[in-house]
């Protein structure tokens, strides 16, 4: 299993990504789960047809430990797991909470054994990188983030706040950084601002996306691009993307299943993998 976190500013496009990337790799025969990490709740919309699901948090307050694994993981679109971890009621308590009671929820009622995802994605909101939203980077969470943004000021700076946090926490077997996604916003010189701002932090690009119409005109009829379209042009964007986001994390998809590339020069949190990839190191 690998776990991934995408964090980027809000509205740079980070759920519209990563269920399209969920769709890619569940082509292919992976199990995949997506968690909303955000309090609008609205991560895996595209995965289930704009069908309302259950948040963690409305399962606590309403049920308090009392609900099934079931109720909190719903399948959606290629049987892609969605899970949304909910918000706060407006204006009072803290967004942050929400994220660290649905994975403690996740964990305590085993839905990891029990689903057996071969990728896990958490959608993660950067507008703010306090002790909830940098929940998901800690050890046993993911095992690799990638920041998503434009060439935007605003989406660069949170970018560089992600970035910041990822290096804070190093030293205490977080989650490492895995690289920058592009999406482009088509503003003056995007390209030059993005490759400027990884080499200040030390990272890679892993992808670029076009900015595309034809994401909106899914978005209306509650799809994915690769569902809607899957010929299109953008489609075939989101399956390179998915391709480079597994081979960043050290894997690649053979016969439906994940397997780990031979160059074993990349970190994991997962000692199984770990282990693995000394044998593999061991043949090479
Ligand atoms: P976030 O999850 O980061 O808040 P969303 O995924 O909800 O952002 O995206 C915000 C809006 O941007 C959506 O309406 C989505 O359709 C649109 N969008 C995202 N990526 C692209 C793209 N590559 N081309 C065109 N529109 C896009
Ligand atoms: Fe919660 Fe983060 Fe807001 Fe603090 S800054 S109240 S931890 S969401
Ligand atoms: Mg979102």
């Amino acid at each position: 299993m690998i776990k991934i976190a995408v964090y980027g500013k809000g509205g740079i496009g980070k759920s519209t990504t990563i269920s399209n990337l969920s769709v890619a790799l569940s082509k292919k025969g992976l199990k995949v789960m997506q968690i909303g990490c955000d309090p609008k709740a609205d991560s895996t919309t595209n995965l289930h047809n704009g069908s309302e699901i259950n948040t963690v948090l409305d399962l606590v307050r309403e049920k308090k430990d009392d609900f099934e694994l079931d109720e909190m993981v719903v399948e959606g679109y290629n049987k892609i797991l969605c899970v949304e971890a909910g918000g706060p009621t407006p204006g009072m308590g803290c967004a942050g909470r929400g994220i660290i009671a649905a994975l403690e929820k996740l964990e305590q009622k085993g839905a990891y054994e029990t689903y057996k995802p071969d990728v896990v994605f958490y959608d993660v909101l950067g507008d703010v990188v306090c002790g909830g939203f940098s929940m998901p980077m800690r050890a046993g969470y993911a095992d690799k983030i990638f920041i998503i943004t434009s060439g935007e000021y605003m989406a660069i700076h949170a970018a560089a706040n992600i970035a910041t946090a990822i290096d804070n926490f190093k030293d205490r077997g977080y989650a490492s950084l895995g690289g920058v996604i592009l999406n482009k916003r088509n503003v003056k010189n995007e390209e030059e601002k993005v490759n400027e701002f990884i080499e200040n932090i030390d990272s890679k690009l892993v992808g670029t996306l076009d900015r595309d119409e034809i994401v909106v005109v899914a978005e209306e009829d509650k799809k994915t691009v690769l569902e809607a379209f899957p010929d299109s042009l953008m489609a075939k964007e989101y399956e390179v993307l998915a391709d480079n986001l597994l081979k960043a994390c050290g894997y690649e998809v053979s016969e439906g299943n994940l397997k780990r590339l031979n160059n074993c020069n990349i970190k994991s949190n997962n000692k199984e993998d770990t282990n693995s990839c000394k044998k593999e190191e061991a043949k090479c």
